[in-house]
Parts: structure tokens; sequence; C-alpha cells
């Protein structure tokens, strides 16, 4: 059971959490103009729009016709999280007269593309951003709700406002103690050790681990910090960087049943120490508090990952809390207040 808000949907009960019984009150998509694709995936196509009745920009999230259930889970999270901080705004769900598309309209964020992000933010920057995250999740998960897909191409950056939204909620989930959840969620290299073993108990914490991949990216520079192949390879890299021992040791407390017929899976690695990721290139940004605060998220144990709250305590962000004016070293101007 998670450490912390664990009865976070029970307190607010079933009006909240009860995403099948609600009904939804769609709009007419003649308001809106579609101006380019942004992307798609499996469950959606993405578009740029924009609103004719004020001019505004925004993005149109065509869903494609998955289960009902799955359109009524996104649009009451995005909802139930109306005015959260750095979560992207639901401004409107439109369907079409024939009943078949139905989409979500949001807020645009001004995204500077991760590819080309993560090698130019600042120190300040990453604490930043990181800090804003936290926010976010620690609002999220107080409120009973888990993101699940946590990873760059979810984490919206306008880089010259210095401001940060989480985006697509289609795989969020409310929270209840001792349920068992799907662990084919989650995007591979931002999987946390609990998915690639298949155990289904799993808790908001979930999403700090994603969090910790993302650190890790930003202060060693990688584009993405384990990088597995597969959900098998992607387990072998995390063992390669934590050490078997305490895998094993994880394995051993959860009763987790693990086999594998790959050889380099039941192979022995050492723990590897943080610092053995510095380079010349990244030694700016790979202070001693960083490496600490990776650490402390990067657990194969979610109970010894911090929770968003503790993460928003740690010593990594003693500059960030001293806000109100722009952070010495954050690059760019434009600079959004918190
Ligand atoms: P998705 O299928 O949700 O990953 O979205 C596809 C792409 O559309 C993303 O990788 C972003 O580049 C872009 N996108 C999604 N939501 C927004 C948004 N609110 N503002 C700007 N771009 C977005």
């Amino acid at each position: 059971m998670s450490r912390v808000y664990a009865d976070a949907n029970a307190i607010r009960g079933k009006a909240w959490y009860e995403y099948n019984k609600f009904r939804i009150e769609w709009s007419s998509p003649d308001r809106y103009e579609i101006v380019r694709r942004l992307g798609g995936g499996k469950y959606s196509e993405v578009f740029e729009g924009v609103d004719t009745v004020n001019s505004e920009r925004c993005v149109i999230k065509v869903l494609k016709p998955v289960a009902g259930h799955k359109i009524k889970r996104e649009i009451k999270v995005l909802r139930n999280l109306a005015g959260a901080p750095n979560v992207i705004a639901l401004l409107d769900v439109v369907r079409d007269p024939s009943r078949q598309y139905h989409s979500l309209v949001t807020e645009y964020v001004e995204n500077a593309e991760w590819s080309g992000l993560y090698t130019r933010l600042t120190d300040a920057d990453v604490r930043h951003y990181t800090f804003q995250l936290l926010t976010a999740l620690d609002f999220v998960h107080s409120h009973g709700i888990i993101h699940r897909d946590v990873k760059p191409a979810n984490v919206m950056i306008d880089h010259q406002r210095h401001q940060l939204r989480l985006i697509d909620w289609g795989l969020a989930e409310f929270y209840h103690p001792g349920v068992e959840y799907h662990v084919r969620v989650g995007s591979r290299h931002y999987k946390p050790p609990e998915l690639l073993v298949g155990y289904k108990r799993y808790d908001y914490s979930l999403d700090l681990w994603s969090t910790g991949c993302m650190v890790a990216a930003m202060i060693f520079r990688k584009q993405h910090f384990f990088r597995g192949s597969d959900n098998d390879d992607q387990l072998l890299k995390i063992m390669r960087v934590l050490g078997t021992a305490k895998f094993d040791a994880y394995l051993k407390s959860y009763g987790i049943p693990f086999e594998s017929d790959i050889e380099d899976l039941l192979g022995t690695y050492p723990p590897r120490p943080w610092s053995r990721f510095v380079t010349p290139e990244n030694e700016h940004l790979a202070s001693g508090d960083a490496l600490d605060f990776v650490d402390r998220l990067l657990r194969f144990d979610p109970r010894e990952r911090l929770t968003a709250k503790d993460a928003l305590a740690h010593a990594y962000f003693g500059t960030v809390r001293t806000e109100g004016s722009k952070p010495e070293g954050l690059s760019d101007s434009g600079f959004a207040s918190m």
C-alpha cells in the first residue's frame, strides 16, 4: 500500500473516482479548425488547432475508437485536475455528428523538442523543470491519481517562458490500495522495475521512477538514461547500474517470482556509483546534490523512492525554493514566475 495519499480517493468519494458513471456533455467540433498535425500514436492523432471563437491556439487530440471507458477515464482525470499546477488544461470535449470521433481540446504549449533541448539545459534549468514536474505530481498524487506515462514526450516544455505542462492522461488511473493494475503501461525507457517484473500492486511511486529517469537523462546529458531494446533488456540496463544484489533483495522482500531464460539477466553485476557517469560534458549538472537526488529516486523498491513531496524538499532544490525572482543561471529571458 502506498505510504502516502493511500485514501485520497476514498475520502473524496465515488463521484470523484467512478469515471464510468459520469455523463459527458459533448460540444460540436464546428468551433475548432485544424491547423497542422503534431503527431500520433496508438490511441490518438494530435493536431494543432485554433478556437475560432477567441482565435486562441489549441491542441486537438482525436481519440481513436478505443474502449469507451478509457475515454471517460481520461476526461474524468483531466476534469478532476482542472487548475492543477503544471497539468495541461482541458478546454473542451467534442464529438462529431456521426458520434465516431471524440476529441479532447487542450491548451497549446510552444514545446521545445526534447532531442534538441536536453543538451542545452543549464543546471538551474534542470532544477527548475524537475521542480515544476514534481509540483504537478505531488498535486496529482495527493488527489488519488497516478499518471503512469511520465516521459519526455509527455512533458511539454516552453523554454522561452520556462513553463512545463504534463500532458497525455490517457493512461492515468485512480489509485486504490490493494488493487492489481495492468503492468503493460508506460513507455519502455521510463518503466520502473515493478512493471518490468510484472508486479501489479504498484502505486504513485511508479511516477517517481520515471521522473528519476528523466532527471538522470538531464544531469548526465543522455537522451534516455536506461535505453533497453525490449522489456528484458530494459531490466538488464537497470541491473547493470543498480546492481543485482539490490534487485534480488527487492524480489525477495515482495515475494516476486522472477524467472528468465536470458542468461545476462541471471548474471551478477555490482552497483555502479553515480559518480561513474560524470564526464567533463555533464559535470556542471551532476553536482553532489544532483547525484544524491537521482540515487533516491532510482531505487528498485518503490517504498525506498522519494515521494513527490519529499523530493520537493530535497537539498537539490535549495536554490529553486527561494523562488520569486529568476534563479541564477536560468537560460534565456522571459522567465515566468512559478
Ligand atoms: P502524443 O500523441 O500525445 O504524444 O502527442 C503527439 C505530439 O503532439 C507530442 O509529442 C507533442 O509534440 C505534441 N503535443 C501534444 N500535446 C501538446 C500540447 N498541449 N501542446 C503542444 N504540443 C503538444
